[in-house]
């Protein structure tokens, strides 16, 4: 069953079955609260995220938006809206023990997407900093 959790390890998490949908969004409410350009999220039915170490803290972003992360080192993990995904819960794929297990299907919220993602493939690559290469 794969598993997830926070930086510092004292919340983990399992997911069963396969989610509804991966996506990446956009959207100000998770670049503000990430504070990283974009965030990238699972879906899957509520009942299919069973936290099995640790209590997350709920941080109530929005009127209906619960995002949920480790009190101790601050990782966001989940996500729930019963207005707009009722019976979902999203989940921060990046902190499932395996990343790449997921890959986003859609970008959601294009909206509010920063300017500079257009152009982000153009900007030079390093494999970790300039001055090592
Ligand atoms: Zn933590
Ligand atoms: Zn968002």
């Amino acid at each position: 069953m794969p598993s997830g959790h926070c930086h510092c390890g004292a919340i983990r998490y399992e997911v069963k079955g396969d989610p509804v949908y991966q996506a990446v969004c956009h959207c100000e409410d998770c670049r503000r609260n990430a504070g990283a350009p974009l965030v990238g999220w699972a879906a899957y039915a509520a009942g299919s995220v069973r936290v099995v170490q640790g209590e997350p803290k709920t941080y109530e972003s929005s009127e209906h938006g619960r995002r949920e992360f480790c009190p101790e080192c601050g990782t966001g993990l989940f996500y729930t809206n019963e207005k707009v995904l009722p019976g979902l819960k999203d989940v921060q794929f990046c902190t499932l023990d395996d990343p790449e297990a997921l890959a986003p299907q859609v970008q959601v919220q294009c909206a509010d997407r920063l300017g500079w993602m257009d152009r982000l493939e153009t900007v030079p690559r390093f494999d970790r900093y300039p001055s090592s290469e």
